[in-house]
């Protein structure tokens, strides 16, 4: 480690094999043993705009980046530059979040006559874009992948990701970098949405799609015909190996403040296709029986608090009190359709609503 803090030759050359110039750059994310010229750099990080480049001035490594030692990233002529590139104003400099940090990158975007859209040249270099017209912002799929799966694996959250890429960039004056969080949060939201639908085959997203149709089922719930034995029925313990076992339960944690607009100015991306039960069924249900009170006449456990009305939403600027949700009690995967916003405590009439959604599902169709 404290050899990569200078370079071991007092003047080190190139290490591309046939270029005889002094190195004076070490690359951060390339594995390499030594130093290049600046256009042995360039020419061999055509690909890759993002690596961290270290400038070896003879005294110390000061912190450049590909765009400083003039790396313009083409679109559209392989390697080469667009003929048309100077028209609307020439190169445009773009910021790039990947995994190695945020970065100023020079696009020479093509404009020929029949050329992609800037969106869909960011798209063809697999870099999604955060506004489709004239994106300025952009965020590699790279890491959109790694932060969907740490907010999985490792309940990170977009604001501790996006300080964390902020501090991997200039772990100094963090400040001083680009602030990349209000885009990384929006696009993230999208590609979450853009992957369910490849997942769920989706070639067209404005073409009407079942109810909870993106959202993917238990497994080791049995289903016939797609994870049983055939002959399932005839084995001894049958009812209680091939049982779906239901559970409900409510979480009164999960509130969501009036912050904004609400549904109109920030609406739910997957609708109705995921894990909430469907919106237009449960808002009737609500107005029709919402209010009606539930029927405790069999109950004989009187110490029961879930459905009591101090569990109501008493502030008016929460819309929702928690959730309640249907999930498997054999592995604990949440069930589609299977999650309302609790109105008025965990009470038995909105427990039917999810049952209802779990028992006409797809998986259940099929038998
Ligand atoms: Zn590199
Ligand atoms: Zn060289
Ligand atoms: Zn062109
Ligand atoms: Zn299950």
């Amino acid at each position: 480690m404290y050899l990569h803090e200078a370079p071991i030759d007092e003047k080190p050359i190139c290490l591309q094999a046939n270029c005889k110039e002094a190195g004076a750059y070490d690359c951060v994310d390339c594995d390499a043993p030594g130093y290049w010229c600046r256009e042995c750099l360039i020419e061999d990080h055509q690909y890759l705009p993002f690596h961290r480049i270290n400038a070896w001035d003879g005294n110390s490594l000061r912190h450049v980046n590909l765009k400083e030692l003039g790396m313009t990233v083409s679109f559209g002529h392989e390697l080469g530059l667009c003929p048309h590139m100077a028209t609307e104003g020439g190169p445009q400099d773009i910021t790039i979040l990947d995994v190695t940090g945020i970065h100023s990158v020079r696009m020479a975007w093509c404009r020929c006559a029949a050329a992609p859209t800037q969106a869909e040249q960011l798209f063809e270099r697999k870099w999604f874009p955060a506004t489709l017209q004239r994106p300025r912002t952009a965020i590699s799929f790279r890491v959109l992948k790694l932060f969907h799966l740490l907010n999985h694996v490792a309940r990170t959250n977009p604001w501790d990701f996006a300080g964390t890429m902020h501090r991997l960039t200039d772990n100094v004056c963090p400040t001083s970098v680009t602030d990349i969080y209000k885009p990384f949060k929006h696009v993230q939201r999208q590609w979450r949405v853009v992957r369910a639908w490849k997942r769920g085959g989706v070639r067209d997203p404005a073409l009407p799609r079942l109810n909870g149709s993106l959202a993917m089922w238990c497994v080791s719930c049995p289903i016939p015909g797609v994870n049983l034995d055939p002959g399932w029925q005839q084995h001894p313990d049958s009812d209680l190996i091939h049982t779906v076992f239901i559970g409900v339960d409510g979480n009164f944690r999960l509130r969501r403040h009036n912050k904004g607009g609400g549904e109109k100015a920030d609406p739910s991306l997957f609708g109705n296709d995921a894990y909430y039960a469907p919106h237009p069924d449960y808002k009737m249900f609500c107005r029709v029986r919402g209010g009606a009170p539930d029927d405790m006449a069999d109950m004989t456990c009187r110490m029961v608090k879930a459905g009591e009305p101090q569990r109501r939403t008493v502030n008016a600027n929460r819309p929702t009190n928690g959730n309640l949700s249907n999930s498997c009690v054999r592995s604990g995967a949440f069930a589609p359709k299977g999650t309302v916003d609790i109105i008025l405590g965990e009470r038995y009439g909105v427990i039917f609503v999810l049952l209802r959604e779990r028992l006409i599902g797809r998986q259940f169709c099929q038998c």
